[in-house]
Formats: C-alpha cells, structure tokens, sequence
C-alpha cells in the first residue's frame, strides 16, 4: 500500500452519538485499510435522515438536534469510538484489472453493533479525497447520493438484498461535474459489511498470500461462521473452498432477485461485488419499464457488457475472479485446486436457475413445482419481447386477470395474440395448483410490485432538490417505495412508466 505521511486533516470534535463502535475490521487487519479523516463540510445541513435505521443502529435521536446530526454524517464531528479509515481493494472495471483503487472518496467510520446484536458498517461517500482518490475530488453531488438514497430503499422494501441509505447530508459547497456546478452532499450508508471481491484482488495481484488467507479467515468468521464450525466438526470440505460456494450461492441469489424485480445494477465490476450478497454502489442502475433483454442504461456501458440479460454470466465471472485469489490455500497442488473451484464456480448458473425460479413460481402464482414451470416462465418472457410490454405491471395484472379482467393486461401488448396463447395455459397450469383465486392473488401481490423506481419520478424528486431546494417530491418517492406492494388509490402517477415525452432514458457514472 502507498505510504502516506501524517494526514493533517480537522475533526472539529468528537461527541456521543450513541453508536456502540466495535471496529474489527481496523483491529485485525491492519495494512488493509489508512487511517484517515474527512474534509470539512462548509455548511453541513442535515437533508434527510432514515429514522428507523438510526433508531435501530443506536444513534441517540433523543438528545441529537438535527444539526449535530449533519455534523456527524458529513464528517465534521467524530462520533466517539469512530475508527475512521479508507479502505483498499482493486477491481476488474469492464473486464480490465485496475490494481489499485479503495476508498477513493469514502471513508469507513467503523462497526456498530445494533439494536439486534448484528454488526454493521457506518460508511460516508463524497466525504473528501483519500490516498486512494487518483484524480477524483473526493465528492459527491446532492443528484447522485439522493438517488442512491432512493434506489437502495427501494431495494431493501422489496427484499433484495442491500446496503442501506442512513442520511444524506448537504455540505453547502459546490462540486465541478460535466454538466457544471451542482450542490454537493455526503451520503452515509449501512452495509453487513464493505468486504469486496477486489479487496482479495488487491493482495492476490500483489501475491499477498498471508494477507488473503487473513482476509479470507476474517471472511469466512465474520459472515460465515457456519463455516468455521463444520470444520471444527470436522465435517466440511476445506473452508476456503466452502467460501466460494456461500459467496456463489448468496451472489447466485442475489442476481436472480434483481432480474425478478428487472433491476439493472450498471456496473458490475468485481469492487462492486460484495462478499455478503448486498447490492452495492448505485451509480448508473436503473429499473426497465420495458421488457427489453439487452436494456442497458449507463452511458459508458457502450458494450452492454453489463445489459439486463448479461448480470447472471457476470456474477460468475467475478465469482470466478474470486476463486482465483483463494486457489492456494483450496488445495496444495494447483491443478486439483483449479479442478476444485472450477466445479463450484461452475454450479452458479444452476444455483442461479433454481432461485430464478423458485421466484418466477411465486411471481405466477404458483404453489406447486411442476415440470414445465421454466418453459411456462420463459414463454411469458418470449411473448413479451419487442411489444414494449412495461415488466412491473405485467406481473401485477396478471393477478387482477384472474379476477376476469383480462383487457387491462391485453392492453400492455401492442400485438397479445402469442400473450393470449399463453395465459390460456397458465390458466390450465393453476387449475392443477390447489389455492383460492383470493389467496392466489394475495400471494402474487406480495411478490409483484406495484411501486418501483421509475427512472422520470427519479429524476424528477432529483431535479427538484437540486434545483429549487425543493425535497418533496423526494419525501413522497421515497415514502411510496417503502411500501411497494400494496396498491394505493392516490398514487397512479408513481405506478406508470415514463410518459412519451420522457427521452430514452441514459445513467451517468459521473456521481
Ligand atoms: P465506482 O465506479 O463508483 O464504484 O468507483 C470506482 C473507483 O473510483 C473507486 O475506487 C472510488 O472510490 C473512486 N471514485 C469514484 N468517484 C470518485 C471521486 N469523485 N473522487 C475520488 N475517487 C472517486
Ligand atoms: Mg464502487
């Protein structure tokens, strides 16, 4: 790691926030991380705070204003027990391998240890440069950290697996992007925790064995611990290769719920695939309306490497990166040790099938497995392509069309003939699936959503707080998504997709 002089850099103080930090990841693996402080916000103004989690994370809302709260998460003031640090890792970005990258804008405050007992990580994004910013600024703009807020709750409302928003704070200085000067802010967020299959890259590329190994036992114990205890037991096969088949299995799991919820990450560098499963780093992702296999947002993805259809392969191909680093200690001769994680890396695209379709099941209304499921999901999927039938709402009249109303989902299609084919046998399929109509459509409706991000209502509550200060529109989104299943009557507008007028709608990575 790049040696770096005494950092002179002001914490205006520290203060009691109620936060129980116990920080294992800086007392057990030191030389994986600098010790470092923020840059001082200006004028920190506290924009939004997620209540609940605070609540459940222990900071004291009794006794803290709200502007001791802007100062917290914009750095200003240290929480007492805080440990802050920037953490390395590298990453495979687009393919190619970046050695070194980190914590280029973000600093890890520490651990805290919730109301729960679960530990968890206190994470600032856009809190000033670091060792590890290469040419970056260190910021963040208001835009990008409201949209993360959004997206990233809107994740955890419809159970797919995720770091979580805890505030976003303004720090009333301006930052320099391409389209010009635009407020900044500093995110912070929760996560299990920020362990990424880059930060074995990183000691792999350097061949860090020992590092590894102790990155890999910190792993295996802190998310893990299963692990360790069938192999006290004696009943496992080697732990390291059991990593790689839990991380495949969470990550296999975690792709097959994204592509359920038509969730489109947009940069799935192995530094933004974490080790738990969680969804991380929402920069260009976006949800699709239409159902559109090649939908791919970010502007710089000009491949469509990371395209809607592509996730799943991608997953396994960073799962794979991952295996590589742990090769040594799988098995002592190399060839057995490729033989063996090859295998493991191998069984994701039947782990990612079988949570694929255990979610179509549900998404279909189905109670019972039955041979043919998967070519009945994929007829649907088929009949869809190229008749701009928006994905959401698909799944949502399909419930309300066994009630008999079977022109709201008609009306999706541009052309419903081949759909008509197919309902008729999803029809004969449910007739030997033994389950109310009511209860049926209970079940459908607790899976299938109506509320989504929708990309114009995004920008929109964006556009809005950057603009004219005005952070309604993104009260009321992100109000809306916190409850995305149940449909409720004032709310049509956050059900469409984007009107006509909206232009085809394109992510920026520049955040
Ligand atoms: P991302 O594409 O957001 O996952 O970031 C890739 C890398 O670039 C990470 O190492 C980030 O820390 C770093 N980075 C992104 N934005 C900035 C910025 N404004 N200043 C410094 N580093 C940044
Ligand atoms: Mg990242």
């Amino acid at each position: 790691m790049r040696k770096i002089n005494q950092v002179q850099k002001v914490v205006d103080s520290t203060i009691n926030t109620g936060f129980k930090f116990d920080n294992s990841y800086v007392e057990q693996l030191a030389g994986f991380y600098v010790p470092f402080a923020g840059d001082r916000a200006p004028e920190p103004e506290l924009i939004k705070l997620n209540r609940p989690l605070a609540e459940e994370l222990g900071l004291d809302l009794v006794h803290l204003q709200a502007e001791d709260i802007a100062k917290i998460f914009s750095g200003n003031v240290m929480s007492q027990g805080a440990a802050p640090v920037a953490q390395v890792y590298a990453g495979h970005q687009f393919g190619g391998f970046s050695p070194q990258l980190g914590d280029g804008r973000a600093l890890l405050l520490g651990e805290v240890i919730d109301s729960s007992g679960k530990r968890r990580d206190i994470h600032l994004k856009g809190s000033g440069r670091t060792p590890f910013s290469r040419g970056g600024d260190g910021k963040a703009a208001l835009g990008p950290m409201l949209r993360e807020y959004i997206i990233s709750e809107a994740m955890f409302a419809l159970n797919i697996p995720t770091t979580r928003a805890l505030a976003v704070v303004g720090t009333g200085e301006k930052v320099i992007r391409d389209s010009g000067l635009l407020p900044g802010a500093v995110f912070a967020r929760v996560a299990a925790s920020h362990i990424r299959v880059g930060t074995f890259e990183y000691f792999s590329a350097r061949h860090e064995t020992d590092k590894i190994k102790q990155l890999a036992d910190y792993t295996i114990q802190r998310h893990y611990p299963e692990l360790k205890l069938k192999q006290k037991e004696n009943q496992s096969k080697n732990p390291y290769l059991a990593l790689i088949s839990e991380v495949r299995d969470r990550q296999a799991s975690l792709l097959a719920r994204w592509m359920l919820m038509g969730f489109i990450h947009g940069v799935m560098n192995t530094d933004n695939m974490t080790i738990t499963g969680e969804t991380i780093d929402y920069g260009p992702c976006a949800f699709m309306d239409s159902y559109d296999p090649a939908t791919v947002f970010s502007s710089i993805d000009r491949q469509g490497r990371y395209a809607y259809q592509n996730q799943p392969p991608i997953g396994q191909w960073n799962l794979a990166r991952l295996a590589e680093t742990l090769l040594p200690f799988v098995h002592s001769d190399p060839d057995t040790a490729v033989e063996l994680a090859t295998h493991e890396i191998n069984l994701f695209s039947e782990r990612y099938q079988q949570y694929w379709l255990d979610g179509m099941r549900s998404k279909l209304g189905f109670s019972t497995k039955e041979a043919d499921d998967h070519r009945l999901a994929n007829e649907l999927l088929q009949a869809m392509e190229g008749q701009d039938v928006d994905f959401t709402q698909l799944f949502r009249r399909l419930a309300d069309s066994l009630r008999g109303d079977i022109e709201c989902i008609r009306n999706l299609f541009d052309d419903f003939e081949k759909f008509d084919q197919w309902h008729e046998r999803w029809l004969e399929r449910l007739v030997r699936d033994p389950m109310s109509v009511d209860d049926r459509i209970a079940s459908m409706n607790c899976v299938n959503p109506v509320y989504i991000p929708r990309n114009h209502k995004v920008e929109e509550a964006i556009q809005a707080a950057e603009a004219e200060s005005n952070f309604a529109p993104f009260e009321k989104l992100v109000e809306v998504l916190a409850n995305p299943f149940e449909e409720r009557d004032s709310l049509d507008e956050y059900e469409e997709p984007a009107p006509d007028s909206f232009p085809p709608y394109k992510t920026f990575c520049g955040t």
